[in-house]
């Protein structure tokens, strides 16, 4: 008796993560993705980067060492997800930002929801890529540009990618699906060149990795 309400237990807590696997797999497409072509120099994101962030850190071992701290003196704040974004599982970063690139995703995620709301779509949530790096796992990534590691805002807190293959569409709370829905999409780069446009952020668009890079100015 005792091993089958155990058993029961465990069916309820196992179900819906079970449904959120079989879902997530079928993702759908709809109509052909086009984004707008957004090229901020990247001088120009690290600049602000310099000026807006926190220093960078090397390794891994020293920013674990560090990052409790800058936490509770609210210089770092994690980002675990919002009103109309996930975070992706991160391989590459860490999901913390400065607390004005924390309030520029939360501003794109609410401009997105009014977006849809304005053409009558339902609730669609957009994936963050990859947000805080250190020297070190922006050297795992591997890329061909061995100044890259340097010269990127991601190592300062101030940068994040929202990627633009597809979004999530949640039916129920334990169903995500990947729906890659070119009008919708399309709202969602609207809504960061508006916030572009007001002078909040800097963005490129990077067709290689299907993301938008966004750096904070204001
Ligand atoms: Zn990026």
């Amino acid at each position: 008796m005792v091993i089958v309400i155990l058993f029961a237990i465990v069916a309820i807590f196992l179900l819906p993560s079970f449904i959120n696997k079989i879902s997530t797999n079928n993702s759908e497409a709809y109509g052909r993705v086009r984004v707008d072509r957004y090229k901020d120099f990247n001088d120009k994101h690290l600049s602000y980067a310099k000026r807006l962030g926190i220093k960078p850190f090397n390794s891994e071992k020293a920013y674990r060492q560090e990052k409790d701290e800058l936490v509770s003196d609210g210089k770092l704040k994690k980002i675990s997800g919002g009103n109309n974004y996930v975070v992706n599982k991160l391989g590459h970063s860490h999901p913390y930002l400065v607390p004005k690139a924390a309030k520029l995703l939360d501003d794109i995620g609410k401009r997105f929801s009014k977006k849809l709301q304005e053409k009558g779509k339902g609730n669609y949530y957009f994936r963050v890529s990859s947000l805080r790096r250190t020297g070190e796992s922006q050297k795992s990534l591997g890329r061909s540009n061995g100044n890259e590691a340097s010269n990127s805002s991601h190592l300062y807190g101030t940068t994040f990618d929202i990627a633009y293959k597809n979004v999530i569409k949640k039916p129920l709370p334990w169903i995500k699906k990947e729906v890659a829905d070119a009008s919708v999409i399309k709202l969602l780069s609207e809504a960061i060149g508006e916030l572009r446009g007001e002078g909040r952020c800097l963005v490129v668009t990077e067709y290689k990795e299907k993301c938008f890079h966004i750096t904070v100015m204001n």
